[in-house]
């Protein structure tokens, strides 16, 4: 498995199982220091770019929002050498102007999940990392301006609210989210990128339009309206995808992503047992 070198992963969200854009598959299977990923890793190229694929909920799409393993996940396409992380999933508009089948960019996120385990640290280990811009815009831009070519409506910039799930809101958590002035809403773009930042990724998330959640009276979410959105969406992000991946690929950013972790741990390591720096050294060197 060591002659498999990736830059770029890409995470599959809520109807993107998996992707016959890529060539010459190759499937990995990966024990992580934090368990299993969410599925075996898809190794192959989209347009003659080595890619990994992972979709977050496995390919039978058997894992709730709360269960996904960010963290094996994260570790699988670090281990490899990915170092951008593409992230796609379906949200709902919590705006008139963002359509259901529109592509949105979020630049923000606002995390309203309980009690899920959305960090490396912990066990004798304390770190902080600095998230006031926690998506790689640079990334996202690239996306965002081949989006007209191919005929999707897309928005550059806005807030996820990620919520804990599994259901959907009520009336009064959709209206109080509007009226805190997010854009969209879904279940797991803030802990992933919280555990891709910790990891040192560039983490840029595209955000799938498949319903205005339940605010709107006459247009209440239902799960055969979203499959109907979302197939649509699938086809366009793999379009889109297609069309980007080249280009990212020869992008170098100008953040610092992959710094992160300097000066982030205050525990001096000294004592901090053997296994946990073992299992953390791919993250925190
Ligand atoms: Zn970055």
């Amino acid at each position: 498995m060591s002659d498999i070198k990736v830059n770029i992963g890409v995470i599959g969200g809520s109807g993107l199982y998996n992707m016959d854009e890529i060539k010459n598959k190759r499937e990995i299977e990966i024990y992580t220091p934090f368990g299993k990923p969410s599925d075996n890793l898809m190794y192959g190229e989209i347009s003659n770019i080595p890619v990994l694929f992972l979709p977050r909920h496995s390919r039978h799409h058997t894992i709730l929002p709360s269960e996904i393993p960010h963290r094996a996940n994260m570790w699988a396409l670090k281990y490899f050498g990915v170092k951008t992380v593409i992230s796609v999933s379906a949200v709902g508009s919590l705006k008139e102007e963002l359509k259901p089948g529109d592509f949105v960019f979020p630049d923000q996120f606002v995390d309203e999940t309980k009690g899920r385990v959305s960090t490396y640290f912990g066990n004798g280990i304390v770190g902080h990392i600095p998230l006031a811009h926690p998506f790689c815009m640079d990334y996202s831009k690239i996306m965002y301006e081949k989006t007209s070519k191919l005929g999707i409506t897309a928005h550059f910039g806005g807030i996820y609210v990620c919520i804990e799930g599994p259901q959907f809101s009520t009336k009064a958590e959709s209206q109080y989210h509007r009226k805190q002035g997010y854009d969209i809403i879904g279940m797991t773009v803030a802990t992933e990128c919280k555990i891709a930042k910790e990891a040192g990724l560039h983490y840029m998330a595209v955000s799938l339009v498949t319903d205005y959640d339940c605010w709107k009276e006459e247009d209440e979410v239902s799960q055969d309206k979203v499959l109907e959105t979302l197939k649509k969406n699938v086809d366009n992000i793999k379009k889109l995808l297609v069309e980007s991946i080249p280009e990212i690929s020869k992008t170098v950013p100008s953040c610092r992503c992959e710094d992160i972790m300097k000066g982030a741990v205050l525990t001096n390591k000294k004592f901090v047992s053997e296994k946990i720096l073992n299992d953390l050294r791919l993250i925190i060197g």
